[in-house]
C-alpha cells in the first residue's frame, strides 16, 4: 500500500466524501471553510457529522486540487 496515495471515504449516510491523499497540495481550503469537519489533526480527519451536508460540499467546491470530492448515496435518489 502506498501511504502517499491513499483514498478515503466518509460518509454521513447523506453523501459520501472521497478523499484521495496523493492529489492534496494542502492548500487548506477545506479546513479554512469548514474548521469543524476538516481537522488534519486527527483520525479520522473528516467529522461528517460535524457540519450540515450543504456546508460540506461547499467546502469540498473549494478544493483547488480535487482531491475532494462527494457523491450522493444512493438512498437519497
Ligand atoms: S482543500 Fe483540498 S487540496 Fe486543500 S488541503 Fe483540503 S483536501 Fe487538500
Amino acid at each position: 500500500m502506498d501511504k502517499n496515495n491513499l483514498t478515503k471515504e466518509y460518509s454521513n449516510g447523506e453523501i459520501t466524501v472521497v478523499w484521495q491523499s496523493g492529489k492534496c497540495i494542502h492548500s487548506g481550503n477545506c479546513v479554512r471553510n469548514n474548521p469543524a469537519v476538516f481537522k488534519p489533526k486527527e483520525k479520522p480527519w473528516i467529522h461528517m457529522d460535524a457540519s450540515e451536508t450543504q456546508k460540506i460540499k461547499d467546502a469540498i467546491d473549494k478544493c483547488p486540487s480535487g482531491a475532494l470530492s462527494y457523491r450522493t448515496n444512493k438512498s437519497e435518489e
